[in-house]
């Protein structure tokens, strides 16, 4: 069949076969969020184009390449293709910071960029959230990173097979200082350096350490830590304090930088040794202490973290965790003959307001037909209408397991199945 109508290209279907794998890591990060004393945000899948003009930046690639806007009227929006300044703009609009204190925040949500798909990245992709909005201290910053490695340890995925890489970049006091320190390192370097990376030498210095085709040469780039101040110094060492109180492993990464001004201090990502090929990074966040003043907010310190569902899930596969099975059925109605088909449907209703999970033939098919139907749909019983059955107000119930048969009145039939279900 020639198809009229395709998905738009890198943006994906799922299907039941594998919707139940979703639901299951939805499942676990909702849990995993409440334990930490967050509440779920769910914010528009579109926001006002301006939002992230402002928050990622007119010149970054994903503002002015990746992102998809629509415009209606006179106004101008676009698909969020990224999750944090949404959750901001919500906490500035419903005056969540009136109360004081921290609001921790999570969320599951897509998110869009037109880039050129490939394995783990996707035009629209998803995305689990979580902000900590009005925290200074490292103990926030601690507290995110722990609860990142606990969530992938609880989905089955063993320390050896992640790495936590963690940086600071410092703030606006110290940071200024530091990017000098490497545009001149660049200029010094600059006719080996890679055209991208002399073109936006005089911008934002700072992304030559994060490119790969440099590496070579960034390697014996001058490291933050003799530029850090005071504060972002005390802060770093805090953290690492804490972490090592915490048993959370990790490595220093003096490439971890964000190239805008509003990231300060913790940068972290946390990246797969397989089952990602090159786009090997599971999650990544950090701090965003100038963010929601940006916003127009009054300065307020926060952090957070995005982690991918589908690299997650493309991991999970990689390394054999355990993964749950679909749903399956408690039975299968089956009536022998057109006299029967009514009350199966009568039944099978009274079933499913019990609590149990059942289905029946909707076409008039035949007896052995609906019985490879039942056998096919993998439920543990059948549930058997004949001429007899309906005299007796009786239904035959079969395990389709063992083939063992037993005579059930009808009015008892969800309660007997109920009773031997796990
Ligand atoms: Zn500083
Ligand atoms: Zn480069």
């Amino acid at each position: 069949m020639e198809l009229k109508y395709r998905a738009p290209e890198g943006m994906n279907d799922v299907l039941p076969e594998s919707s139940h794998l979703w639901q299951y890591v939805e499942a676990r990060w909702r849990d995993h969020c409440h334990r930490y004393g967050y509440g779920e945000i769910r914010t528009p899948i579109m926001e006002s184009a301006a939002l992230f003009e402002r928050s990622v930046g007119e010149t970054s690639d994903i503002v002015s390449k990746e992102m998809y806007v629509l415009e209606r009227g006179e106004e101008r929006f676009a698909l969020k293709p990224e999750g944090t300044a949404p959750v901001v703009r919500a906490y500035l609009e419903h005056g969540l910071h009136a109360g004081g204190g921290v609001q921790k925040l999570y969320y599951i949500t897509p998110f869009f960029r037109g880039e050129r798909p490939q394995k783990g990245r996707y035009r629209q992709a998803h995305q689990f959230g979580a902000e900590i909005i009005g925290a200074a201290h490292p103990l926030a910053d601690a507290e995110l990173l722990a609860m990142v490695m606990a969530f992938f340890a609880g989905l089955g995925v063993p320390d050896s097979a992640l790495q936590l890489r963690l940086n600071t970049i410092g703030c606006p006091e110290c940071r200024p200082a530091y990017r000098d320190g490497i545009r001149q390192f660049g200029q010094a370097n600059f006719a080996r350096l890679c055209s991208t990376c002399q073109s936006r030498l005089e911008r934002n210095p700072l992304r030559i350490l994060d490119c790969k085709v440099c590496v070579a040469i960034t390697a014996d780039a001058p490291p933050i830590d003799p530029y850090l101040c005071d504060g972002c110094r005390t802060h770093f060492e805090t953290l690492q304090g804490l972490l090592k109180t915490l048993g959370v492993g990790y490595v220093r990464d003096p490439r971890l930088v964000r190239g805008l001004d509003y990231y300060t201090r913790t940068t972290f990502e946390v990246v797969a040794e397989q089952g990602l090929g090159s786009q090997n990074a599971l999650c990544g966040g950090g701090r965003y202490d100038g963010l929601v003043e940006q916003l127009g907010g009054a300065p307020t310190p926060a952090l957070g973290v995005g982690i991918g569902v589908e690299r997650t899930l493309l991991v999970l596969h990689a390394l054999n965790a355990p993964l749950p099975e679909p749903p399956r059925l408690d039975a299968f109605v089956v009536a022998f003959g057109d006299a029967a088909r009514p009350i199966a449907l009568q039944i099978a209703q009274q079933l499913r307001m019990a609590g149990i999970a059942c289905d029946l033939d909707l076409e008039g098919r035949s007896p052995k037909a609906q019985m490879r139907l039942a056998n096919r749909t993998g439920a543990r019983y059948a549930i058997l209408l004949g001429e007899t059955e309906l005299q007796t107000a009786t239904a035959t119930v079969k395990d389709l397991a063992s083939h063992e048969q037993t005579a059930v009145p009808q009015a008892e039939l969800a309660a007997w199945i109920r009773q031997r279900l796990p």
